[in-house]
């Protein structure tokens, strides 16, 4: 906790005084009873209390909340200009707001709760939010876990809280149009993590002929189509997630380079589509699937169905072009994802280009927070 790790888990609890309630202030002392850390305290949760402040005491009022939030709004300062208007204003712990996010998509804001711990200040956060940032809309999400407490305890559901906004918003990344689905879409709508990954597949894109597997809503493929490559494919095991990709296409018609690219989409289980071994060569092929390790037991499977998956995409890349792999799960360590991508290419002659994590509006202060790994591979 010293060093600035922003978790206290239930084993490591020694008394309490009294039992808490979900997202009431826990004060936390060292054995001989000095202050270490102020939190908010989670009786049902194994990750009993999240850490708002260590060090020194001090007085946690609305000037305190206040503070959090402007710290971290102004670690975002000088970051974008005003052709990226979508990126993430709160990342969770490592922006001493544990358990919580906040994304920008141009007016939209959404601010996603992965703890109960916020459930009963909610309305506290979102009258800070509001007065600092002064959101068109506020769409409010919940994590899975924590969504039938939310219902039945505090009649808090998903949904615009603040503000109207519609289902799908339109936003800018590196100048490119994209939808984000604020309601309904994975995470609060959109990858943000991967925009500075996207932008060097843009680099690596002029003449290609790309596949994008796992593509979601095409954000690698429109990068790769201004950065001028020849053809892109889409493959998706949802038709949905097809479907917004033909959306961004359209809205960036405009661009000469995007409309002179061919696209073209496949709806398949990548794993077995790419297992099955296809005649056709790229020359750029982009792995990006879903975290493979959910849980920790899960994560010598994960490093080994990773290993297979890079190792089948690899056969698909001509001679010398460039495989880009990603990995977004916590509990397989970057170690881990670049060993596994070096066994996948050990019958080729390998030329690392890049290693890479999150974008930096992802701030990270510990390493749990560090789950996103991308890497590109010209391979020979
Ligand atoms: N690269 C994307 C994000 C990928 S998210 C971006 O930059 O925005 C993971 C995607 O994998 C989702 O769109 C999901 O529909 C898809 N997916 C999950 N399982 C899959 C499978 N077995 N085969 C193909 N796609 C799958």
């Amino acid at each position: 906790m010293r060093s600035g790790h922003p978790w206290v888990f239930s084993e490591s609890v020694r008394d309490l005084n009294r039992e808490g309630q979900p997202g009431e202030l826990a004060v936390i002392y060292s054995r001989d009873d000095r202050f270490l850390a102020v939190g908010l305290y989670d009786p049902a949760s194994p990750l009993r209390v999240r850490i708002l402040h260590q060090g020194k005491p001090a007085v946690i009022d609305a000037a305190w909340w206040r503070d959090n939030l402007h710290r971290a709004l102004a670690r975002r300062d000088g970051m974008f200009d005003a052709d990226t208007t979508g990126y993430r204003l709160i990342n969770g712990e490592s922006d001493g707001w544990p358990g919580l996010v906040l994304d920008r998509y141009g007016d939209t804001l959404v601010l996603k709760l992965y703890s109960a711990v916020w459930l009963p200040r909610l309305q506290e956060v979102v009258d800070l939010i509001t007065a600092a940032l002064a959101p068109a809309g506020l769409v409010l999400r919940l994590s899975r876990n924590i969504t039938p407490a939310a219902q039945r305890d505090y009649g808090i559901a998903e949904g615009v809280i603040h503000g109207q906004s519609p289902d799908t918003v339109l936003f800018l990344e590196n100048g490119l149009r994209f939808e984000a689905e604020v309601r309904h879409g994975q995470k609060t709508g959109f990858f943000l993590d991967q925009r500075e990954n996207r932008r060097r597949v843009g680099l690596l894109s002029a003449g290609a002929d790309v596949l994008n597997t796992f593509s979601f809503s095409g954000g690698f493929s429109l990068y790769a189509a201004r950065g001028r490559a020849r053809r892109v494919t889409d493959l998706d095991i949802s038709a949905h997630a097809l479907a917004a990709g033909d959306r961004n296409f359209a809205l960036n018609h405009h661009l000469r380079d995007v409309a002179s690219c061919t696209r073209e989409t496949i709806q398949a289980d990548a794993f077995e589509w790419l297992a099955a071994g296809q005649r056709h060569r790229y020359d750029l092929v982009i792995v990006d699937p879903p975290s493979l390790a959910k849980r920790e037991a899960d994560r010598a499977g994960a490093i080994t169905a990773y290993e297979r998956l890079f190792a089948s995409a690899m056969k698909l890349v001509k001679r010398g072009g460039t495989l880009v792999a990603a990995s977004c799960s916590a509990h397989v360590t970057a170690e881990e994802f670049h060993a596994a991508v070096d066994r996948a290419a050990l019958p080729y002659s390998a030329q690392h280009l890049w290693a890479t994590g999150h974008a930096s509006d992802h701030a990270v202060t510990f390493t749990e927070a560090r789950y996103l790994k991308c890497t590109a591979l010209r391979l020979h």
